[in-house]
């Protein structure tokens, strides 16, 4: 039925995503190294959406990864933080995770200033 389908979709071609997990360099000691330290770093917290209480074990690129993209980028730090496992697969599919944001509970004080027109205390 339709379900089957929608499974076949992901079968079929792995590597037709174009999906940071087929870089040979996540199967590298120095990444495994400091992927921890990553994790470490950012408290097991994931850090694509703020509040997010999943655990956060995948290291996520805040820059893509690309093909050609140079190891001191790809092992920098400051271009890596924490993810959860959901939000990381969500990130591929752009569109999904934006609506997931903007769906996201808010709790943004700021926010009612402008909503309810300057009721502010
Ligand atoms: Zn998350």
């Amino acid at each position: 039925m339709t379900m089957h389908r929608y499974r076949s979709r992901f079968d079929g071609k792995p590597r037709s995503t174009p999906g940071p997990a087929t870089d040979p360099r996540y199967r590298t000691k120095r990444w495994q190294r400091l992927r921890l330290q990553v994790l470490r770093r950012d408290l097991w917290q994931c850090q694509i959406v703020p509040g997010c209480e999943r655990e956060a074990n995948v290291c996520d690129h805040v820059r893509a990864v690309t093909d050609d993209m140079p190891d001191s980028l790809f092992f920098d730090p400051a271009n890596l933080r924490a993810a959860c496992r959901h939000h990381n697969t969500r990130r591929g599919h752009v569109a999904a995770f934006e609506a997931e944001l903007a769906a996201a509970p808010a709790p943004a004080p700021r926010r009612r200033d402008t909503i309810f027109g300057g009721h502010r205390r």
